[in-house]
């Protein structure tokens, strides 16, 4: 039995000759139906190529992309607009709702696209994103969220076998967010499949399993056990202990209490190293942005727990 998803060494190139731009440079993955998938990585890594490519709004330079068994890559292009509206659904960062339509009729529209349409049932999902109320309001009548939500609902009518997301809550505001990640947590635990683009690493937390995409390609996912985890953020917990040391004009010789031998923690600095969290220059280790960010966090648990403990 092969995959749900599954895409071998796919490629997807842009223009030709020296002007060439490999948006997917050789992606293999395979996911399971259900499953949660959060692509993530900088702009301009690729991320929205690949979603285009699983939702059949594009088609692969070379390789494979087998959704429930069909090559979408070898579909005639008639083919595969009638794949893509079988079989999967987008949620833009933009809500792309047509602006004379109430919302309503916007659900009603893709269900017309899709076979035919059916008011009671386009209420009934209405119902599930919490917008029945809103039924007869035009977009611009609605907030941000609210439109989201029309859009989703939009996107569930159909009964789609993959939802696909491009920053689906990039242009929403903190509680918005909440509810759209509230009601992707919802659809997944109805078992569907669901591959998200997120900037947001708490999103990325939601789901099953994260892609982390680098100029095409996926980069490799390390995985590290809890003790290994525990041994990272006590050198973490150093490094910031010293600088505000460093920083204060003091030494209280914390440094000589340490637990590790000087090879264990050159190891440990040159693992933390390799996955971005400090740099090294000069024989000085400094903290990455992600690193700062983690270090912080270790240093504030620890304090309230000595607080709580005291
Ligand atoms: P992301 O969504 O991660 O920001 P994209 O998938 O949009 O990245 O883009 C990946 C790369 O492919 C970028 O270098 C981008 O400029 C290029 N690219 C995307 N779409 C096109 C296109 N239609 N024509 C030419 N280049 C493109
Ligand atoms: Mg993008």
């Amino acid at each position: 039995m092969s995959s749900f998803i599954e895409l071998v060494d796919v490629k997807k190139v842009y223009g030709s000759g020296t002007a060439a731009v490999r948006a997917i440079d050789g992606i293999s993955f395979t996911a399971e139906r259900g499953e949660w998938i959060a692509i993530m990585g900088p702009s301009g890594s690729g991320k929205t190529t690949l979603l285009n490519l699983l939702g059949c709004l594009d088609q692969a330079t070379s390789g494979a992309v087998r959704i429930d068994g069909t090559d979408t890559s070898q579909l005639r292009r008639s083919e595969l607009v009638k794949f893509r509206s079988e079989t999967v659904v987008f949620i833009f960062q933009q809500f792309h709702l047509v602006p004379h339509l109430t919302s309503l009729e916007n659900v009603m529209l893709a269900q017309f696209f899709h076979s035919m349409t059916d008011e009671g049932e386009a209420l009934r999902v209405l119902k599930q994103v919490g917008m029945e109320d809103r039924a007869n309001h035009l977009p611009s009548q609605l907030s941000g969220g609210e439109q989201q939500r029309v859009a989703i609902a939009r996107a569930l009518v159909n009964d789609p076998r993959i939802i696909l997301a491009d920053e689906p809550t990039g242009n929403l505001d903190a509680e918005n967010q909440r509810i759209v990640f509230r009601l992707l947590s919802e659809l997944h635990s109805q078992g569907r499949s669901i591959i998200m683009v997120t900037h947001d690493e708490n999103a990325g937390k939601l789901a099953d399993r994260r892609l982390n995409l680098d100029h095409g390609r996926i980069k490799e996912t390390l995985i590290f056990s809890s003790d290994e985890n525990q041994d990272f953020d006590e050198v973490l917990e150093h490094l910031w202990l010293r600088r505000e040391e460093r920083d204060h004009n003091e030494d209280s010789g914390h440094m000589e209490t340490m637990d590790f031998t000087q090879v264990q923690w050159r190891k440990l600095i040159a693992t933390l190293a390799h996955i971005g969290l400090v740099t090294v220059a000069d024989g000085h280790e400094n903290f990455t942005p992600a690193g700062e960010l983690r270090a912080r966090n270790v240093i504030r648990r620890h304090r309230l727990a000595e607080r709580l403990f005291m």
